[in-house]
């Protein structure tokens, strides 16, 4: 019902799936009947990801938003066929942008793992109502998201400080940490959202999840040295 509800992942997935372009279509700005405005949230994932195109080498036009009320029938005939015929001269996704089908493809599905860092690290920018266009224009720049992706933030659990109290592995949305009972806890990064919830949960006087800026994390330990013998246990 509302262009609000397009996320960035269904946007993501098309062009995975093949698409060579994607038309969102929104409600007139400031038209919204509810007090959400789900339109202007639209407009700035919309921009977000046209620069996310950009940084991967696809052409940003293949993303298109425009505002119109249920009336304008006319007018969305205009702007459709204009579209299909921007994305016919575009040509097929990657093709025309002359990039390999694998790079594509790796690259789209590195993106779309980071949608939930992106839409938590850009979240009050996602959920601004800007007045003039010159300020969406400005909204996100090539340089800033070109810096969300090399200062990504990972988590990492240090085997030396981490004392398996389980309260990380519970809060985890995603079971994204393994662990157990004297089992030193451990972030599947496949699996990671990059969310921070371990990192605000882990008790202070444990301190034992890192949050890592542009750079690698640590390997994982293996899983013998992964077992706590507490002093009560070694008497
Ligand atoms: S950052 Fe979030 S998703 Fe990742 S391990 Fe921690 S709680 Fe789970
Ligand atoms: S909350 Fe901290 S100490 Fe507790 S299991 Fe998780 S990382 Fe280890």
């Amino acid at each position: 019902m509302c262009a609000g509800r397009v996320d960035l992942a269904f946007v993501l997935r098309a062009f995975s799936n093949g698409m060579d372009g994607v038309f969102v279509g929104g409600c007139r700005l400031n038209e919204c009947n509810y007090a959400t405005h789900g339109n202007y949230h639209a407009l700035n994932m919309v921009l977000l990801c046209r620069k996310i195109m950009e940084r991967i080498g696809l052409n940003p036009e293949r993303l298109r938003i425009e505002f119109m009320s249920g009336a304008e029938g006319i007018l969305f005939t205009e702007v459709i066929n204009d579209f299909g015929k921007k994305v016919k001269e575009l040509g097929a996704i990657g093709q025309g942008e002359g990039i390999d089908r694998h790079e594509l493809a790796s690259n789209l599905e590195k993106v779309t793992k980071l949608i939930p860092y992106m839409k938590l690290v850009k979240r009050d920018k996602l959920a601004s109502r800007l007045n003039r266009e010159q300020d969406y224009k400005d909204l996100f720049t090539l340089e800033e998201v070109d810096r969300l992706f090399r200062e990504v933030i990972s988590y990492h659990i240090d085997p030396d400080k981490c004392q398996a109290c389980m309260i990380c592995l519970k809060k985890c949305p995603v079971e994204a940490i393994a662990g157990g009972k004297n089992r030193i806890h451990v972030i599947d990064q496949e699996k990671c959202i990059k969310c921070g919830t371990c990192f605000e949960a882990c008790p202070a006087r444990f301190g034992a999840v890192q949050k890592i800026s542009g750079e690698p994390v640590p390997p994982p330990i293996s899983e013998e040295e992964r077992t706590i013998i507490r002093k009560s246990q070694k008497q």
